[in-house]
């Protein structure tokens, strides 16, 4: 139907996004599209993100650079900034032809590309969020050696300063058979490593009956497989029945968490509705560090979020400070409509977020480079990953990752992209354009 026909995407946001856009561009090239990376396409198709007013601003920019590139393509939009406010980007960006809501965002999305002729008007398909029900199947395979699973969509915590909610539905899962299905699929294809990603994964079951320990040992007895890698996982989700599984039995399971904390002080987590205190989340870390001593542990943090003043952020600093984590995800607080931060005060002034997002992005690259330090001279399996030769054909290192997420950087060999090797890391910490490294000779 499609033969002649070219597509650009573009993809915003989380890893959830970026492995539905490579399902749904698996899709329509099976039905006949070629992609291109811009410029003259039949069609633009644009994956959006909206966890922050800067994500959303960026999302309108790119569309209209897309238009710009594209002069008589049909450009449909789809993501959370579609779900979460179709008007506003009907109103701010000319030129869009479709928008797409999470709930039609699956199967049949492409029932309403029609002949790619434009619409006088643009087109919305979509529910209210309360009406989202379907779990799209997703599993990116835009590289040879790292796949990311869709394991899980929505989520029930409603936590205050949080849109996604309102943007991907409730929680819901598919069963534990398919995802194993899924998982045998990419080891035919010779990945290598699964990341389990969806928006709050540790809530997985909740639509099945099933859990996610269970899911984890299924996965686990997947043949030609490496490892998984557990996407973000909630802290009060993360159970030690879990933990002592992956340091004693998992075949599989690499020792990398992703755990966000958002606060450290109680009193911002209780403005924030999370689910556990700081008791709670330094138990489950020194319970990792008992566990598997050389484990990554990366840690998302919210700076400047309402009510958090001088004194509670630097209540919240200390507390990382004093965690033996591997590295923090800082990130600014931005307010988002319809959530219930809003009516929290304090307001934290935006230079203040800014200066306190700076403390931590400081803090986390102290970390990293003293947990980096701490892993050189050790034993590690490192998966070396494919590389694309530089500008003017020059030859650029490889790169590849160990169990436990370490950066290691050596001389190309081509022989080596996609399979694994068991090395000593003697070597020297250094930068690369993909950040901090170790350099293995
Ligand atoms: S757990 Fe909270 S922050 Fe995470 S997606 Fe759900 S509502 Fe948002």
């Amino acid at each position: 139907m499609y033969t002649d026909k070219t597509v650009a995407y573009y993809t915003l946001g989380c890893r959830l996004n970026f492995a539905e856009s490579s399902t749904l561009a698996y899709r329509l090239q099976q039905m006949g599209f070629t992609r291109v990376k811009t410029g003259g396409s039949d069609l633009v198709v644009v994956n959006t993100c909206a966890v922050t007013e800067q994500a959303t601003a960026k999302c309108r920019q790119q569309i209209r650079k897309l238009i710009r590139e594209n002069p008589g393509a049909f450009v449909m939009v789809t993501g959370c900034y579609a779900q979460i406010d179709p008007q506003a980007l009907i109103s701010q960006v000319e030129g869009i032809d479709l928008i797409v809501g999470t709930e039609y965002k699956g199967e049949d999305i492409t029932s309403y590309l029609g002949d790619l002729s434009k619409n006088s008007e643009p087109k919305v398909i979509s529910t209210r969020f309360q009406e989202i029900h379907t779990f799209h199947a997703s599993c990116s395979a835009d590289d040879r050696t790292r796949h990311f699973l869709k394991v899980q969509d929505g989520c029930d915590y409603f936590c205050t300063y949080c849109t996604i909610p309102m943007a991907r539905g409730r929680s819901r899962n598919p069963h534990i058979a398919d995802l194993v299905a899924s998982a045998g699929n990419v080891a035919q294809h010779g990945g290598k490593e699964i990341v389990l990603t969806g928006v709050n994964i540790g809530d997985f079951g909740r639509s099945t009956g099933e859990d996610f320990f269970s899911l984890c040992r299924a996965l686990d007895d997947v043949e030609g497989i490496e490892r998984y890698r557990i996407g973000s996982i909630e802290p009060n989700l993360l159970t030690d029945e879990l933990l002592h599984w992956i340091a004693n039995e998992s075949k599989r399971f690499a020792p990398h968490f992703h755990i966000p904390l958002q606060a450290g002080s109680d009193e911002v987590l209780r403005l924030m509705r999370r689910r556990y205190d700081t008791a709670l989340f330094r138990r489950k870390i020194e319970l990792v560090r008992q566990l598997l001593p050389d484990a990554f542990i990366g840690v998302d943090v919210m700076a400047g979020m309402r009510g958090e003043t001088p004194e509670l952020f630097e209540q919240s600093y200390s507390f990382l400070d004093s965690l033996p984590v591997s590295q923090l995800h800082p990130f600014t607080y931005s307010e988002r409509t319809g959530t219930r931060a809003l009516e929290i005060k304090p307001i934290v002034p935006m230079p203040e977020r800014h200066e306190r997002t700076a403390r931590l992005v400081e803090l986390s690259e102290r970390k990293l480079r003293d947990f980096y330090a701490s892993q050189l001279g050790s034993s590690r399996r490192v998966i070396w990953e494919e590389v694309t030769a530089g500008r003017k054909g020059r030859q650029q290192p490889m790169h590849g990752f160990t169990e436990n997420y370490i950066r290691i950087e050596t001389e190309c060999n081509p022989a080596l992209f996609n399979t694994c090797q068991t090395l000593t890391l003697d070597g020297s910490i250094g930068e690369s354009t993909q950040g901090l490294v170790i350099k293995i000779r």
